[in-house]
Order: C-alpha cells, then structure tokens, then sequence
C-alpha cells in the first residue's frame, strides 16, 4: 500500500495559507503536521483498525495534463460553486456539453491536487532529511562541546597544578632565602666570637711570653749569682786552706818560741848560777834578758795578735760557711723554682702551642667560614633573581590563567547556549516523534516454554521500511503485521533498550513530565524490562539505569549551575488500592487494604499547577543511586505477588516509580520541575487464561477495569475527547496531569515468544498498535522564574 496521501479536506481547511493569496504550489509545509502524517501513515500499516484515512484521492486520475495551469482557493471554491445556466432548459446537447466542459475542469483541478500532493510529499521528505541533518549537527555540536569542555577542563587542571607547583617553589626559595640568612648571621657571629677569643689569647700568649722571658731572665741571674756564690766560696775555702795554713807555720813559731824559751829559760838558770860569777856578766844578761823579754813580749803580743787573727779567720770562716750553707739553700731553692719555672714554662709553651694551633683552626674555620658566608651570599643572591624569575614566571601564569579563565566562561557560556539548543532541538525530535510512541520488546525464549513443537510464532520483517520497527506474529496460519516505533527483538540487551529512552530521561531533566509503561502478559518481561536482574550490572533494567543517568546528568549539570533536588515515592495499586512501598509502618499500609480505611488514606489530588499529591505517602529525598536500588529492594520486597497459572511470581498489581526532580539555576534564576513515572503494569492477560477463581478473580477482574481504563484513557485523548475518563481507575487518575497534553508518554509492550502465549501477544499487540496510532497534544515543559516557595508535590 503507498503511503496516504494528505487529505483534500486538511488543505481546505488550511485557509490560512490561500488567504494570503500565495501560489501553493510554492507553499512549504512546516511543523507538527509532518507527523501526523507519518502516524496515520503507520496505522494504516497496523492492520488498518480504527484508521483515520480519510477522503484519499480516487484512483481515476484524469489523463489530461494539466501542468503550468495553478488554482487558488477562490478558484477552486468557485468551480465547486458553478451552476449550470442553460438557455433552454430542454437543450440537453448544450447542457451536456457544460457538463463535460465542467467535467474537464474538475479533472484538471484534481490533477492539479494530485501533483501539489507530491510536492507535498517530497517536501516532506526533504524536512525529514532537515530534521536528520540538523539532529546530527546536534548531536557533532553537542560532542564537540563536550571535548572542548574536557579540553578546558584540563588545561585549567594543569595550570592550576603549575600554579600550585610555583607557589611551593617560591615559598621554598623563600625559606632557603630565609635559612641562609639566619646561617649567615649565625656565622657572622662565630667570626666575632672567635676573633674575640683570638686577640684574647693572643694577649694572653704575649703575657705569657713575658712572663716566661722574665723567668728565663731570672733563671740566668740566679744562675749567675750561683756561679758568683760558688766562686766566691771556692775563694773563700781557698783563704781558708790559706788561714789554716798560715796558722801551722804560726804555731810552728809559736813552738819554735816557746823552745827558745825554754832554751832561754836554761840558759837563764845557767846562767844564775853563772850569776855571781857573771854579775858582770849578770848585768849584761839582765839586759839581754831584757831584751829576751821584751823580744818575748813582742813576739807574745804577736802570738796575741795572731790569736786574734785566727779566731777572727775562724769566725769569717764560719761566717762563710753559714753563707756558703744558705746560698746552697738558696741556690735549692732556687733551683726547685727553675724546675718548677721550666714545668710552669713547658706548660706555657704547650699551652701556648695548643693555643696556636687553636687560633690556626680558628682563622682556618674562620676562612672557611668567610667562603661559606660568599657561597651563601651568592646563593642567595642566585636565589633571588631565580625567585624573581618565578615571580615572573608566576605572573604570566597569572596572567596566563586570567586569560584562560576568561575563555573558560566565554566556552561555558556557548555551553550553555549549546545546551539551550540542545534542548530545544532534542525536544523538537521528540515532538516530531509524537509524544506517546510505542515500543514491542520480545523476550527470549526460556527453557521451561515449550519451544520446538510448534514452529516460531514471532518473525520479523525486513523490508528497509518495516527493519526494526515490524514484526510479525503467526496464528492459525494467518500472519498479522504490526509496525511500532521501535521493536526490540528477543537478543536485545537491557542497554540497547534504555539507550532508546535515555532522551526520555533527559526531558524529564529538562522539566517534562514523563510515563513509561511496560504493557504485557504475565512472564512476558515487564519486570525484567523496568527493573532488571538485582546482581547482574548487565540485566540492570531502565529504572536503575535511568536514575544513573539522571545523577549523572545531575553531576554534569552541576558545572551550568544547575542545582536538582531528587524524590522518589514508589507505590502500588492492588485490587484499586494504593499501597505505599516505601512505608516502614507496614501494619499502617496493610490497613490501607480494608474497605473502609481506604478514602482517608493516599487520597490522590491535583493542585492547579498540575501537581498531584498523595496523602500520607512516604516520599524519599535521593542523593545516589545506591540510595535508590536500595529503595528499590525494600520495595520489590512489600510488593504484592500472587499464584496463577502462567507464573509463579507474578505481580497482580501495578508498580508505579515515580521521580520528581526539581531544579534550580543559581546563575540564569531558571526553575524547572520534571516528573519521571516508570510503571510496572499488572499482567494483560485475560480471565480464561489464567484460570484464576474467588480472591484471584477479583484481582485479575481490578486488574482488567484499570488496564481498560487506560486504554480508554489514551483513546480519548487520542480522539481529542472533551471527557477524559481519568477517574475510571486509580492508576489513571494518579497519573492523569503526566498523561495529558503536556507530557510524553512511552509504552513498552513485552511479548513472549511462547507459541501457547500467541492469542495474548496479538491482544497485546493489537492494543498497543491503537495507543500508537494515538496523536495527544504537544508537551509542555515545567519551567518557571524562581518562586518563593517550591515544595515538589507528585506529577
Ligand atoms: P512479567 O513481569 O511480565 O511477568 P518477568 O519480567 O518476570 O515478566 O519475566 C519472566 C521471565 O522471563 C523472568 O524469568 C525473566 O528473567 C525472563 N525474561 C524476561 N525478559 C527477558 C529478556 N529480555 N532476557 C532474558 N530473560 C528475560
Ligand atoms: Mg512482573
């Protein structure tokens, strides 16, 4: 079948556009209505229920050619007006003729139309080109962004790493600066210390000189008067041997005398009796003997004299002697005091030695000193001019980093124009996609179907236009075609398919309302698809790795001053009852179930703002996505799960996520408020299947009212119906402002690859297939100028 071509009513419609009297053959089509064109272009292909197809042309086109001949509106209007006028009413030739004549004109008006309609449709083509080229631009210039940030990034990284590394060096060169100062000072001091104690010692080494030359001085004059005193005692010991000899011979004499004497003495007694004889003789002798005496008195006196002399040579002897003794005392003395002097000299002179070889060391180190004061003093001043030149260096970096920093903002702020676009044309994209699309997920076959009796009931076509998109289910022979958004077949990972929502994700960032619905028979892999396999990082499902994503983001958009603020509430509806996941007093949401407690609690409301708040329901401020699985695991653990037939564990109610993100820009004063619903419906599936009677029956028959409820609810505002039918179930009125006009919708319809499940997979394509050919309203995103007061609230 070719593709429907845009009705003949739409372009009457489009007033506008001949108004203003233009050539529509040159008119360009813009906007929306591109999409709404494609859309009716699918659901024709869905197997052609509830098509919207109206009016396309007849296939008798005329054969005449009608090229170069244009119409205008008036034209047209008037063509369709004329009236046949005939002059008699009976000349049925001449009506007949008007008639053809007419009928000609008519044939070129819809050749006409035909042609404008490929115009149409090439132009469309071309706008689709457009919309590609500019979504790849994008996508380049968003990369490029990217890279460039990194780039700048990096390079402030580095500089400011240099910058770090100068400083230290610098505060280095400062404390060696400092250090060789205090080491100068310190030296300087140890030279005027030690030159100090030099000329000290010096002085003292002169005294002591001295002293010891004037003891050398009195050393020789004691030697000398030592000399002079032993030569004076061998001259006296000489006189002495000298006296003592004279004293022999005097008392030789004295001997001699004194025999005279006694010869003289005979003599005189001879000569008495001589004496009468001799008077004569007498006299003469008297006088000789006169003169005996007097020569003896003489010589007596003499002896006398002698005597005296001795006794006076005596005592000079033993006068000398006694000197002679104390000058040897004295010479003891004083040689005891040369000794001592000659020690006390020694000592001098190895002291003085000592303080000679102490002054060279001193003047040693004091020369050495002075050659470490010069190495200093040039160190430092080398030192100097290299903290100079770091100063310096330190300046261009300065002003290499001012520089930088202000390319930096010129670059952050093209970012943040770049992410203005970026959202802009992202959300031109998803317009044009239209804001309800359908994706089908086949799961794989698991061991425990019954797979190989019968032949594959799934296939997928692979014509280019239907390649991903198509599939085909086989039953009773019969094949039925579908054609979605997007389907994902049975080897699809987990990160295949989010990578498909992750542009979701990011609207709902950027302040949209957002639902995702997984659609599908129990064990058809809803769950699988939303929350994944808790251990296996690779089965994470879209609920986890969505909020990845938004954290992310979240870290990204930290550097644009955006600020957001994350809460999660996750609740369940079972048997039309809310039941709050996250509640610890689990007494208190039990009760929730019995029929009375029921209005009071949870009641849903929707503020003017299209803001829906829950009562009682525990809402949880998230920082991590940690934080979050961990909710997730608390939650998958209160969730009702029930016993059928087709699946042990499987859910019988509906498992609504939602994530209300807040954020602020601290620098442009935006505000946007996003809403990310990930909902886990309760199986499609219907009653004869499951087999289910008594608490079972009840459930699958809530289960049914709120799955219809929802269908209702998209085929009403499919239809542009004035009455929603929001209140028919919980599930619809709970999401009802992220279901209107202004939000996006995806839904996911899970398949099983069963052959005994085909009845229900073509249920659940066939419902899925009318939701895609739903068209509702145009989104519009939460954004505002900072308020006082922004308490996020549900939806
Ligand atoms: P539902 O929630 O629709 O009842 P489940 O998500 O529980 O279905 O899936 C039923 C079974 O199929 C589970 O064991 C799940 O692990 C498995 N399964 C579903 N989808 C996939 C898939 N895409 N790949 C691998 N296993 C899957
Ligand atoms: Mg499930």
């Amino acid at each position: 079948m070719p593709p429907a071509s845009p009705s003949n009513e739409k372009f009457k419609n489009d007033e506008s556009l001949v108004d203003k009297g233009r050539k529509i053959g040159a008119l360009k089509m813009v906007g929306p209505t591109n999409g709404s064109r494609t859309r009716q272009a699918f659901s024709v292909v869905n197997g052609g229920q509830d098509l919207m197809v109206a009016g396309s042309g007849p296939a008798s086109n005329a054969g005449s050619d009608c090229g170069g001949i244009e119409f205008t509106k008036e034209d047209v209007e008037a063509l369709l007006n004329e009236k046949m006028k005939t002059k008699n009413k009976f000349n049925l030739k001449e009506k007949c003729d008007q008639m053809l004549e007419y009928i000609r004109r008519l044939r070129l008006c819809i050749k006409w139309f035909q042609e404008l309609e490929g115009n149409y449709l090439l132009e469309q083509e071309k706008l689709r080109n457009l919309l590609e080229l500019a979504e790849k631009k994008c996508s380049e210039m968003e990369m490029l962004m990217e890279a460039k940030e990194e780039e700048l990034n990096s390079i402030i990284m580095e500089l400011r790493k240099n910058y770090a590394s100068l400083q230290e060096k610098f505060v280095k060169e400062e404390s060696d600066k400092l250090v060789a100062e205090a080491s100068l000072a310190k030296e300087k001091e140890a030279r005027a210390v030690a030159e100090k104690s030099q000329t000290s010692l010096s002085e003292e080494l002169g005294r002591a000189q001295r002293e010891s030359s004037s003891a050398n001085q009195k050393i020789s004059s004691l030697n000398d008067m030592y000399k002079r005193l032993q030569e004076y005692n061998t001259s006296l010991q000489q006189y002495n041997s000298k006296l003592q000899s004279e004293l022999a011979t005097t008392n030789e004499t004295l001997k001699r005398v004194e025999k005279e004497k006694t010869a003289v003495v005979e003599n005189l007694s001879t000569l008495r009796g001589h004496y009468t004889s001799l008077q004569d003789q007498l006299t003469s002798s008297r006088a000789s003997q006169d003169e005996a005496m007097k020569q003896k008195e003489a010589l007596a006196n003499e002896v006398g004299c002698l005597r005296g002399d001795l006794q006076q040579v005596r005592e000079d002897r033993d006068r000398q002697l006694l000197q002679v003794q104390v000058l040897t005392s004295e010479v003891e003395k004083n040689k005891e005091f040369t000794g001592k002097s000659c020690a006390q000299l020694d000592s001098l002179t190895t002291k003085s030695i000592e303080l000679e070889a102490r002054c060279s060391s001193q003047s040693d180190q004091i020369r050495r000193l002075q050659e470490h004061l010069s190495i200093a003093n040039k160190k430092l001043q080398m030192s100097d001019l290299s903290a100079l030149e770091t100063r310096v260096g330190f300046e261009e970096q300065k002003i290499l980093i001012c520089e930088l920093q202000s390319r930096l903002a010129d670059a952050e702020s093209k970012i943040i124009e770049g992410e203005k676009l970026r959202k802009k044309l992202h959300n031109t994209i998803l317009e044009l996609k239209g804001n309800i699309r359908v994706f089908c997920r086949v799961r794989p076959v698991l061991t425990d179907d019954d797979d190989g009796t019968e032949a594959k009931v799934v296939s997928y076509p692979t014509a280019t236009e239907a390649l991903g998109r198509g599939i085909d289910l086989l039953q009773h022979g019969q094949k039925h075609s579908f054609t979605f958004d997007k389907v994902f077949m049975s080897d699809a990972s987990q990160q295949e398919v989010f990578v498909e929502i992750s542009q979701l994700v990011q609207s709902a960032l950027d302040g949209y309302k957002v639902c995702v619905f997984a659609y599908g028979q129990t064990g058809s892999g809803k769950t699988y698809t939303m929350m994944g396999e808790s251990g296996s990082p690779e089965q994470k499902g879209l609920i986890p790795r969505s909020l990845e994503q938004i954290f992310e983001t979240r870290q990204a958009l930290q550097h644009q001053g955006w600020k957001y603020e994350l809460q999660v509430s996750m609740l369940e509806i079972y048997n039309e009852t809310i039941r709050d996941l996250l509640s610890l007093n689990r007494s208190c949401s039990d009760m929730s179930r019995t029929e009375n407690g029921v209005a009071k609690q949870y009641a849903i409301k929707h503020d003017a703002n299209g803001n829906t708040h829950v009562s009682d329901l525990t809402i949880v401020d998230v920082c991590s996505s940690k934080e979050v699985s961990f909710l997730l695991d608390r939650a998958a653990q209160s969730r009702s799960v029930g016993k059928t037939q087709m699946n042990e564990q499987s859910s019988r109610s509906h498992f609504v996520f939602t994530l209300r993100i807040s954020g602020v820009n601290e620098s442009t004063e935006q505000q946007v408020q996003g809403v990310l619903n990930l909902i886990d419906l309760a199986g499609s599936e219907r009653l004869s299947k499951s087999g289910s009677t008594g608490d079972r029956l009840k459930e699958t028959q809530a289960i049914n009212k709120s799955l219809s409820s929802l269908s209702d609810v998209i085929f009403a505002l499919g239809k542009k119906e004035e009455h929603i039918p929001f209140r028919n179930s919980k599930l619809t009125y709970l999401l009802q402002p992220c279901l209107g006009g202004d939000s996006k919708t995806l839904m996911f319809v899970n398949v099983s690859p069963d052959p005994s499940s085909v009845g229900e997979s073509l249920c659940s394509l066939r419902f899925a297939a009318r939701v895609n050919a739903c068209e509702i309203g145009i989104p519009r995103r939460q954004t505002n100028t900072r308020s006082s007061d922004s308490r996020l609230s549900y939806g």
